[in-house]
């Protein structure tokens, strides 16, 4: 999603989409298989991108990385137990921590892999994720200690905590601890074969296309189309079950979709939660976007302030196909998905 690691911790933090009996220590994978050459790897929080494996006759391309190399680990240890064949190629959709920080776990396991990402995401890897690695890690050190205070204390912001959120607290600390552990660990690892506007590999038979279709999520994004199979992964172009917010203006957010939307496929993927098996999403994320650049038009006709086109976007209940009127949905929406997308437009130009 368009978030850096530590956005991303904070919605594990806030739990929008993580039920307590669901919490581990460690994020792990649930494996589906989408045809018979294509596996699905979905993490049990969403905060996490999607990973998936394509199976060719002599070898594996996997797209994004986990969010950290124990999670990375996971993956391509289930991945050799489906199949005897190395992992040849990965790929970075984009460059958010939560699709490249596993990239050293599979260095280590295939040191003669070949990991690939478009030019500008292994750029924003360099200029901004590396940077901002020793930041995550000292946010995450400072929430650490400041939970370990409140579950001593048992006080959160002055109250005293429910038996039930103080267990609640307890159990999501161990997943931050071994986050924080993880994170530790983590060698920079970078692409090291880039492109501009598409790269096809052979896997035997097997047709895989890595297609730069425009800007969206990020100025960099890849998306993966096997015709073959009829499968296309679309990286955090789609996330669900709300969209991602994206600072690339929206005309090319619109046209990339709208390229994305003319290719014919039976299955895609989403960069965070389920697969789709028909375009509605992506004909909503499309219209949605459409909306919202009309309010933004008329933001900018009538000097509007960003809390007047927030409050348009509720009027005109943009999302509510997204959101399905469930609360926490409807205020993730709108921190992640709207004021990501609209706040730059008027710290740049109101
Ligand atoms: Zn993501």
């Amino acid at each position: 999603m368009k978030r850096t690691i530590t956005k991303a911790l904070l919605i594990v933090a806030n739990s929008w989409t993580v039920g307590l009996s669901k919490i581990h220590a460690q994020v792990s994978y649930q494996q589906s298989k989408l045809s018979p050459e294509v596996l699905l790897f979905t993490p049990n929080e969403r905060g996490v991108g999607n990973s998936i494996a394509i199976l060719g006759e002599s070898g594996v391309l996997v797209v994004d990385a986990s969010y950290s190399p124990s999670g990375a680990r996971e993956i391509i240890r289930m991945i050799s137990a489906e199949t005897g064949l190395p992992i040849q190629y990965l790929l970075n959709t984009h460059w958010h921590d939560d699709h490249i920080w596993g990239n050293q776990s599979f260095r280590e396991a295939f040191p003669d892999i070949t990991i690939l990402s478009h030019v500008e995401t292994r750029r924003s890897i360099v200029e901004k994720a590396i940077p901002s690695l020793s930041a995550t890690i000292v946010g995450l050190e400072s929430s650490v200690k400041e939970r370990d205070r409140m579950i001593a204390s048992g006080e959160e912001g002055g109250q005293l905590l429910t038996e039930e959120r103080r267990q609640f607290l307890a159990k999501r600390q161990q997943l931050f601890k071994s986050t924080l552990a993880d994170f530790k660990k983590i060698e920079p690892t970078l692409p090291n074969l880039v492109f501009r506007d598409s790269l096809t590999l052979f896997l035997g038979k097997m047709e895989v296309r890595l297609l730069h279709l425009g800007q969206g999520h990020t100025v960099g994004d890849v998306v993966v189309h096997i015709p073959g199979a009829k499968v296309m992964i679309l990286g955090d172009l789609i996330t669900r079950p709300i969209p991602a917010g994206s600072v690339v203006p929206l005309e090319k957010q619109i046209a990339t979709l709208k390229k994305v939307a003319s290719i014919e496929a039976d299955i895609w993927v989403s960069g965070h939660g389920e697969v789709m098996t028909d375009q509605t999403t992506l004909n909503e994320q499309i219209d949605l976007l459409e909306s919202l650049q009309k309010v933004v038009q008329k933001a900018q006709e009538e000097k509007l302030s960003l809390d007047q086109c927030m409050a348009i976007v509720r009027d005109r209940a943009l999302g509510s196909n997204f959101t399905k009127g469930d609360p926490r949905l409807i205020a993730a929406f709108e921190r992640f998905f709207i004021r990501v997308t609209l706040e730059p437009l008027f710290t740049t130009k109101n």
